[in-house]
């Protein structure tokens, strides 16, 4: 069968687009451009994205993970920010319960801290009425024993009590594989490692784009009546090509995280808390490992490669042994990190952690359609509003009619559990049914809470492997993930399933070690990898994995 986002079918699609009368050609393959995708497709929109990199490989596999309405935004009273992405909250969740789930956040209040109890009382009273948030969720204040309950590691000098209250936590990479399937789905032709490089023009209006396949080198032309520039962090280079990089301009800072082992970094519950220099920073547990972030400094370097410095991890260690003084933690016990760059419009005179997380549409002279800055969280409301002014000027061009948006209750690739209430449910038959194929609790366990409704495909690998003789040493769960993963999330390299299908190589670089072998043989038989291939895939491969636990420069 021909999937319709296999990394098999890469190739053809690259061909077919270039014979397509395309309405909307989205051009970045992160949360924001997956959105759009969706959303101006199941509108009726004949629509294409190609993504220069992996999708996801920019900021959106670089976030805190977290979709959050933003409680410390309040604080510089960006109140109908928080208002429209705070709601958006449940929106993800209900439409993709497998990537995303609630997650109660600690905040602790202490003597002298920036927050009273008074105060942040009502502040996350106003938090939870701003999102809409439903009344068992709704935020608990707690005493300072329920506090040291709830998080022992927690410094007790000062501590007076604790705030309690919902976020929810994701997968940013995975939310935006899911997106782009379900836009695959509906008939969006999607293509990784595919670069705009060049803009074409008729009589000054912008009508397709030079595309560079990375992978060889290949030239091809997409038309398209109109064209979004959705590629966060690169959009002022888009800009700039389109010769219309004037009046708001980007400012990229870079933020990191660091994850630790849960042994060493034994954390229960997510904390939000308050750094010595006035910043804010979560540490979040998850899958057995802690998480710590984030920074937040001025960026100027390459774009696609942002590393953690010396004094980045410095920063993070030191802040969350100023939190939790008893782990005495060292540089040493950092597993992994990653870095990722927030692509925000330059206001003047506000420090990094001030400038805005609004997003903002820009539209250039030869109507190319900018869309920066914003959240993981509040990318379907992003993308609509991008979708509503595609609307309005196809139509004004005699295009359409298109229908109305309908992404507020459709499910993303995965999701369609018949609501997010149901999943539990979902997930208990689904780890029985992987296990009477073989595979441990933990496995089938995994494997359902990745790819939600998809596990029954991923099972299907599963059988296959079993009744081929199980070859290349791999378990099958990692065997029919990679397989998926070629076949129906166009997994290209091997860095593809270890960062962003995966997760490994942030949260259990162990299990990267173990099966990477195994893994690029499988990739190369079925990919067709040259040797050379083979030896590049592998040293990229090796690069990501000591680079996100050596720290560069002084
Ligand atoms: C440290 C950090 C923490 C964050 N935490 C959160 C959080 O917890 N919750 C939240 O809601 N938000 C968070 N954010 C914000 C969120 O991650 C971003 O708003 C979001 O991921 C931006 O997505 P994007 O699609 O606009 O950009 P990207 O994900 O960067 O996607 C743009 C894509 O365009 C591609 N591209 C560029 N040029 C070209 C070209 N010429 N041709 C083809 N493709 C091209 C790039 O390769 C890239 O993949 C965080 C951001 C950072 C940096």
């Amino acid at each position: 069968m021909q999937h319709v986002f296999s990394a098999l079918s890469r190739k053809d699609h690259l061909k077919r687009m270039t014979v397509e009368d395309y309405d909307v050609l989205v051009i970045g393959g992160g949360i924001t451009g997956a959105g759009i995708a969706l959303d101006a497709q199941t509108r009726g929109m004949k629509t294409a994205l190609i993504e220069m990199q992996d999708y996801a490989a920019g900021t959106s596999s670089r976030s805190t993970k977290l979709v959050h309405g933003g409680l410390r935004y309040l604080k510089q009273f960006e109140v109908r920010m928080v208002a429209k992405v705070g709601k958006e909250r449940a929106v993800v969740y209900e439409n993709g319960p497998h990537v995303t789930v609630p997650e109660w956040m600690l905040l602790p209040l202490y003597k002298d801290g920036t927050f009273g109890v008074a105060t942040t009382s009502l502040g996350l009273r106003v938090y939870d009425r701003l999102a809409g948030v439903k009344r068992d969720e709704r935020r608990k204040m707690l005493s300072l024993e329920e506090t040291l309950e709830k998080e022992p590691l927690l410094k007790r000098h000062g501590l007076k009590g604790g705030g309690y209250y919902v976020e929810y936590r994701t997968d940013d990479a995975r939310l935006t594989i899911e997106v782009l399937k379900k836009a695959a789905e509906t008939g969006v032709n999607a293509v990784n490692y595919a670069k705009a490089e060049k803009f074409i023009y008729e009589g000054g209006k912008l009508v397709g784009v030079k595309v560079r396949d990375v992978m060889d080198g290949e030239l091809y032309t997409i038309k398209a009546r109109k064209i979004v520039n959705a590629t966060g962090p690169w959009v002022d280079n888009l800009r700039k090509l389109d010769q219309s990089l004037q009046g708001k301009k980007l400012r990229l800072t870079k933020g990191i995280h660091l994850v630790f082992d849960g042994n060493r970094f034994p954390l229960r519950q997510s904390v939000y808390f308050d750094t010595p220099d006035g910043r804010m920073v979560f540490a979040i547990p998850r899958d057995g490992k802690t998480y710590v972030g984030t920074t937040d400094t001025d960026y100027t370097g390459d774009i696609a490669n942002p590393r953690m410095t010396i004094q980045d991890e410095k920063y993070l260690v030191d802040v969350s042994n100023y939190m939790f003084p008893e782990l005495k933690l060292t540089v040493s016990d950092v597993e992994s990190s990653w870095a990722g760059l927030r692509p925000l419009i330059y206001e003047e005179n506000k420090a990094p952690s001030e400038v805005s997380r609004k997003d903002e549409i820009i539209c250039s002279a030869s109507g190319m359609i900018t869309i920066a800055g914003g959240k993981l969280t509040g990318y379907r409301k992003m993308a609509e509003t991008v979708t509503d002014l595609l609307d309005r000027e196809l139509r004004s061009a005699g295009h359409g009619p298109f229908a109305p948006c309908s992404t507020l209750t459709l499910p993303i690739s995965g999701g369609d559990v018949g609501g997010a209430a149901k999943f539990p449910e979902f997930v208990r038959l689904m780890i029985e049914r992987g296990e009477r194929l073989g595979l441990t609790r933990k496995a089938a366990e995994t494997l359902t809470c990745r790819y939600g409704t998809n596990v029954t495909s991923v099972y299907d690998h599963v059988i296959e492997y079993i009744r081929g003789g199980e070859q290349y040493g791999l378990p099958a769960d990692v065997y029919a993930a990679l397989i998926y993963g070629i076949e129906e999330e166009m997994v290209v390299k091997p860095i593809d399933f270890f960062i962003r299908r995966t997760g490994a190589v942030l949260f259990n670089t162990n299990w990267v070690e173990q099966w990477k072998q195994g893994v690029i043989s499988v990739m190369a038989d079925n990919l067709g990898y040259s040797d050379k291939q083979v030896e590049e895939y592998t040293r990229e491969l090796n690069v990501e994995l000591s680079g996100a636990v050596e720290p560069v420069g002084v």
